[in-house]
């Protein structure tokens, strides 16, 4: 484990906010009530909800802010933003230990509006980030066509696609191109 339990949960669940936002060939995956409740599901946010579209609307404008952060890569640059949303969002780190997890932090109230409790959640673990000099654990994925970000946990630092499969993609597509190189016929192209 690089960072603690809970900073690599928050790592990947802030990651996963962020590539929800559309590309020029994919649709944005956070643009109704119903796709936020089944992200807060997914990723199992606690906490208060209101279902409304002030909430929607107020997690969609954390990921370009999250965004930002994951690709400053300048330390200086992050801390100024992670400090600017620990303020915003009143943050005031407390160990809490609740339903079928053991202690934890939590730096917001549970009736704190969801967007806020995302935001410093994702704050707090880039503190984690950036204390440990680790910021190039944050990356976006290495293939081409793909501007989804993706957090490296890999003790070896190796991790270099995002989770939609850019990895077996980019392999696949070496693959077939080594094998035309080579000039032999792949039964499997052209189906
Ligand atoms: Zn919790
Ligand atoms: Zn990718």
């Amino acid at each position: 484990m690089v960072f603690a339990h809970d900073t690599e949960m928050s790592l990947m669940s802030a990651a996963g906010l962020i590539n929800t936002a559309g590309t020029a060939d994919r649709a944005d995956t956070l643009s109704t009530r119903a796709q936020l409740d089944g992200f807060v599901r997914d990723w199992v946010f606690t906490g208060n909800r209101t279902h409304d579209d002030v909430e929607l609307q107020a997690v969609r404008a954390l990921r370009p802010q999250l965004h930002q952060l994951w690709t400053a890569q300048d330390a200086d640059t992050v801390a100024q933003g992670v400090n600017d949303l620990l303020r915003q969002g009143s943050a005031l780190p407390q160990l809490v230990k609740h339903d079928h997890w053991d202690w934890h932090l939590h730096a917001t109230d549970p009736m704190a509006p969801l967007a806020t409790r995302m935001a410093v959640e994702a704050a707090m673990a880039m503190v984690d980030v950036v204390r440990t000099g680790e910021l190039s654990r944050l990356r976006v994925c290495a293939a081409d066509d793909c501007a989804d970000v993706v957090v490296d946990l890999s003790r070896n630092r190796s991790r270099r696609y995002c989770e939609s499969g850019c990895g077996n993609r980019v392999n696949v597509a070496a693959y077939r191109a080594r094998r035309a190189e080579a000039g032999s016929v792949d039964p499997h192209s052209g189906g």
